[in-house]
């Protein structure tokens, strides 16, 4: 869409969203730690020690540290609620796949499965920095004596990924460290090495193993391929992307959204952005409609005119 964004959490930004979705003939939907925050759970980005703890040198150095976050976070991820905005935007995806086969897709850089929990299929989510409450994966050898300068004695097998044998490791409340089970901490089945969630950590590189079935990095380009030479074929097809949540911190999500519409022709995208804070900061594309709210106001503001509408047919 050409000409200035429409702005804030006015009545005319969220019209204008909900205008645009009505019009999508495919529709991507990103979200960032934006969106879980409206679910009672800590934003990662406000926890000070998330950095230091998020890491594969925090599992060398301090084990009981790393588990202890990695365990309570587990346990929070399952334990909240989607909120009612999830439930908005998979009513979106089904509105969507009745107009169109392959219409709609999701990115996320949240690792806490909500939105496959409240029903959005699991085929069509890349939860690009992986999970916390899935499976783990293998973390090879790490270098346990200090200075634990290699970090990696040995890279990660390459097995599958597989269950967390987490019998016996529990979490001290007071301290947040785990405590590990009698046989130590917890083991990859195939090389015994140590086992992490397959989640992306700060300074992960390749020690993050990417699966298909949790990063869908191939069905999101798949997706994508399809999507853009559709448009290019069928100058009267709209794509919208609607973004919410993700931060500037580790823009992954928010560029590939804008990356998507700055691809496809002028005119037939349309990228709605939901961020109290960031809403016209930009990589490569900037946002057509910006609604500076949080996420479970924008999208139940967003959803309530959707329905009008249908009650009107
Ligand atoms: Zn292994």
């Amino acid at each position: 869409m050409a000409g200035a964004a429409v702005q804030s959490a006015a009545p005319s930004a969220t019209a204008a969203a909900a205008a645009a979705l009505r019009s999508a003939d495919y529709l991507l939907f990103s979200c960032g730690a934006g969106m879980s925050a409206d679910a009672s759970l800590p934003l990662f980005a406000s926890r000070r020690s998330y950095d230091r703890l998020a890491s594969p040198d925090t599992l060398a150095r301090d084990p009981a540290a790393f588990y202890g976050f990695w365990l309570e976070a587990r346990e929070q991820y399952l334990a909240a609620a989607p909120h009612a905005g999830y439930a908005a935007v998979c009513r979106w995806l089904r509105r969507q796949q009745g107009r169109r086969h392959a219409s709609a897709f999701c990115l996320t850089s949240n690792v806490d499965g909500l939105l496959l929990r409240a029903g959005w299929p699991d085929g069509l989510v890349a939860q690009v920095h992986g999970s916390a409450v899935g499976e783990w994966q293998c973390g090879g050898e790490l270098n346990l004596a200090p200075p634990h300068f290699p970090l990696s004695t040995r890279r990660r097998c390459g097995a599958p990924l597989f269950a967390p044998a987490l019998r016996g490791c529990a979490v001290e409340r007071r301290t947040g460290r785990a405590v590990a089970a009698e046989a130590g901490w917890p083991r990859c089945e195939a090389c015994g090495g140590i086992a992490r969630p397959n989640v992306y950590l700060f300074g992960d590189g390749e020690m993050f193993q990417e699966e298909e079935r949790v990063t869908r990095r191939a069905a999101y380009r798949e997706w994508v391929e399809g999507v853009t030479a559709d448009l290019r074929a069928h100058p009267e097809l709209r794509l919208v992307v609607v973004e919410v949540g993700c931060g500037l911190r580790v823009p992954s999500v928010r560029k590939r959204g804008e990356e998507l519409c700055a691809a496809v022709p002028p005119g037939q995208a349309c990228l709605v952005r939901i961020n109290p804070e960031h809403g016209h900061s930009s990589m490569v594309y900037k946002p057509d409609i910006v609604i500076s709210t949080g996420a479970l106001d924008a999208l139940l503001a967003i959803e309530q005119l959707l329905e009008v509408e249908e009650d009107d047919v």
